[in-house]
């Protein structure tokens, strides 16, 4: 079984330590959210998960079974499954949506899109059919990546990203972030589909409860400061709802 281990992760940035010993297994299937108020780590949690340079491990371990992740490169632990939607998406002017879906499958399956596909017309074809089921105009997949797309939009092609990519365990950051209603619907129907179809493990970023109701989690995990402060089932979104994080930061 494929389970993504964290072990007592400790991580800094130049001059700060903001992770102080956070550990978490996700095991397929599974979503947990991390739930927590504005600077608390949680996106430096999620940024450390995809490597980015600016954040430091100064202890502990990531490991994906067997994987050291921390010790791959960002390109090679989204090769071997990890996926991370950003709370804010990079814009890509000039690579169209389906040139780079077409890229990032072929980085994340070894430049092989013959396994499954025998001309780039059936890939093609296969997005268009995710697209669909997906409800994203189909028009969008011939359109530079992410531009003048609304935030929506952008989210939206996200998850379509997350779905070709089958990835085996995904972090969203903050993805309800900046949508309404209708587009958090949209992107939790997605999400919930790849998880029903793929077994992908997800942890779901929010400081918000709101997404919770459409991504039912299994598992709460309360970051604060650094560090997981509680973590128990779904019940713990509600209480969370009414009594805030405050009761939590006085313990
Ligand atoms: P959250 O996503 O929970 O709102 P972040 O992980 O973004 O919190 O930030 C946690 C803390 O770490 C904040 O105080 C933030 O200012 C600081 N921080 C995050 N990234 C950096 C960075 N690259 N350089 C310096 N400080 C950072
Ligand atoms: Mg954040």
């Amino acid at each position: 079984m494929n389970v993504l281990k964290i072990s007592n992760l400790k991580v800094k940035t130049a001059n700060k330590a903001i992770l102080h010993g956070i550990s978490l297994v996700v095991k397929p299937s599974e979503i947990h959210a991390i739930m927590g108020p504005n600077g608390s780590g949680k996106s430096t949690l999620a940024q450390t998960l995809a490597g980015h340079p600016a954040y430091q491990v100064t202890a502990g371990e990531v490991r994906l079974n067997d994987l050291d992740l921390l010790e791959l490169s960002p390109d090679q632990r989204a090769q071997k499954g990890l996926f991370l939607a950003f709370q804010y998406p990079v814009e890509v002017p000039g690579v169209s949506v389906q040139n780079f879906l077409k890229q990032a499958y072929e980085a994340r399956f070894e430049g092989n899109l013959g396994k499954k596909f025998k001309k780039v017309i059936e890939f093609r074809a296969y997005v268009s059919r995710l697209a669909e089921n997906f409800k994203i105009n189909p028009e969008f997949l011939a359109r530079g990546l992410n531009e003048g797309f609304s935030g929506g939009e952008k989210k939206q092609l996200e998850i379509l990203q997350m779905a070709v990519l089958e990835p085996k365990y995904a972090i969203l950051d903050e993805t309800d972030s900046g949508l309404d209603i209708d587009a958090i619907k949209k992107v939790a129907a997605g999400v919930n589909q790849i998880v029903k179809n793929t077994h992908c493990g997800v942890l779901v970023i929010t400081h918000y409860q709101r997404i919770l109701d459409y991504i039912k989690p299994d598992f709460v995990h309360v970051l604060i400061g650094g560090k997981i402060v509680t973590s128990g089932g779904p019940a713990l979104v509600a209480q969370l709802e009414k009594s805030g994080y405050t009761d939590l930061l006085e313990e």
